[in-house]
């Protein structure tokens, strides 16, 4: 079974909690606060293994999650950080955000792709301590980690696609031109996934070809695996396409390749536009009395198109193809890569100083942080300027929005770093 495009959910770590602990010590009574930060989450990592050709994988587990970070503890030791979850994607999947169906990554290159990233570990105690709190009793916890759903959709990326009807030869023609060993039958659909070939064409120089199985009539409007196998050529260079000249099944060649580009056309007019090298395969069993040949030639005249005349099987003609197939690549574009319609957003940098922490103790709520602790010092409590600024302040820090999201009702107490009110709208 083919498969190609997959639903997934991503879940990077959950940061480790910062830890709240105090020095011990022997003959020391109390100690400063110690406790160490949690580690972060695992990352959600993307990386192209040139090994799988089908996202075959993806079809029976649904749901990847990275390691959460370890949580910080005493003597300031930092939480080990959550291992990142590397997933292995052949080349030229596509990512998408399941929702919108927006690219978010082309993956055609080596570079790994962070998907979904850890969330920060939590600050211990230790960061809290100030000269007028020494003794913070309090931690941050973990952030969680980032999830998505997210849909594969592979685009093989190959120099060269192998099209023609099933049976022609195109199997037999990759495992000659390159250490591709697909399998080779004599009945059709053999091929249930493209099988991905580089032809070495000299010192240094070489391209890809794909063997781009179940192209029929009515391929470009969904017949058997038609859309599927048609999307893999959209990325092509350049068409190689095979046909059985010899007529042994029964076919006719002119006709084939009629249909086969009928079915390229109607799928997009990009692909009906690439270049094309015409394989005319099985000569070695073509009749003497075939006119196959002549015919072919005058369409392909017509198509702009040269023909090769080759067997794949007994290895004839196959060298002046690829001599040929190379010449014109050279003088192509190279595959396209397309590019992301979504950015994830970029974390934002971990700053201490701004954090604001906000727990909660019977009905009252604790705002602290270092940021928090500024504010206050500056603010002249006996004054109402002063204490309105002060308010307009948090509001603006989004004090109010977290106390609310942590349920605080009207006439709680909050309690910012020592001041001490009544919550009202
Ligand atoms: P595909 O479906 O296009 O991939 O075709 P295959 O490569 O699987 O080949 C189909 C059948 O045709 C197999 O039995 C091959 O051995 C046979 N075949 C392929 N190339 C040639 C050739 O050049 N000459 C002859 N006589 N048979 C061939
Ligand atoms: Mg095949």
């Amino acid at each position: 079974m083919f498969v190609d495009v997959v639903k997934i959910k991503i879940s990077a770590g959950r940061g480790g909690d910062g830890c709240v602990s105090f020095h011990r010590e022997k003959y020391i009574a109390a100690g400063g606060p110690d406790g160490g930060d949690g580690g972060r989450g695992g990352n959600i990592v993307f990386r192209v293994d040139d090994h799988m050709s089908t996202l075959l994988d993806f079809r029976y587990k649904r749901k990847y999650q990275a390691a959460n970070g370890e949580p910080g503890a005493k003597k300031r030791c930092f939480g080990k950080d959550g291992g990142d979850l590397v997933i292995k994607v052949p080349r030229g999947t596509l990512i998408k955000d399941a929702a919108s169906g927006a690219l978010i990554k082309d993956m055609s290159d080596a570079e790994p792709f962070i998907a979904a990233r850890g969330g920060r570990g939590g600050w211990g105690n230790s960061h809290f301590a100030t000269p007028t709190r020494q003794a913070p009793r309090f931690a941050k916890p973990g952030q969680p980690g980032e999830e998505r759903e997210i849909v594969l959709e592979l685009k093989l990326i190959a120099d060269v696609g192998l099209i023609g009807f099933p049976n022609v030869g195109k199997s037999t023609l990759l495992s000659v031109i390159s250490a591709a060993r697909p399998k080779i039958a004599n009945y059709h659909f053999t091929t249930l996934s493209p099988n991905l070939g580089v032809v070495y064409v000299g010192e240094g120089s070489s391209f890809v070809a794909a063997d781009i199985p179940g192209i029929i009539e009515g391929a470009s409007e969904g017949v058997g695996l038609g859309h599927d196998f048609l999307r893999h050529v959209e990325r092509c260079r350049l068409l190689v396409h095979v046909v059985d000249v010899s007529g042994s099944e029964g076919r006719d060649p002119v006709e084939d390749i009629d249909a086969i580009n009928a079915e390229l056309s109607g799928y997009s007019g990009a692909l009906a536009s690439l270049g094309q090298v015409i394989a005319a395969n099985k000569c070695d069993i073509l009749p003497p009395d075939s006119d196959n040949l002549e015919r072919l030639r005058r369409r392909a005249e017509e198509l702009d198109a040269p023909v090769f005349e080759i067997s794949a099987a007994a290895h004839m003609g196959v060298d002046a193809l690829v001599a040929e197939v190379w010449r014109r690549l050279e003088t192509l574009p190279p595959v396209t890569v397309y590019e992301p319609e979504l950015e994830l957003d970029a974390p934002p940098p971990a700053d201490p100083e701004r954090e604001i922490i906000i727990r909660r103790e019977g009905d009252t709520y604790y705002v602290e942080g270092a940021w928090v602790e500024k504010v206050v010092a500056n603010v002249n409590f006996g004054d109402y300027e002063s204490r309105m600024y002060f308010e307009r302040v948090l509001r603006r820090a989004g004090v109010f929005d977290m106390l609310e999201r942590e349920g605080v009702q009207e006439h709680d107490n909050i309690n910012v770093m020592g001041m001490e009110f009544e919550y009202i709208y």
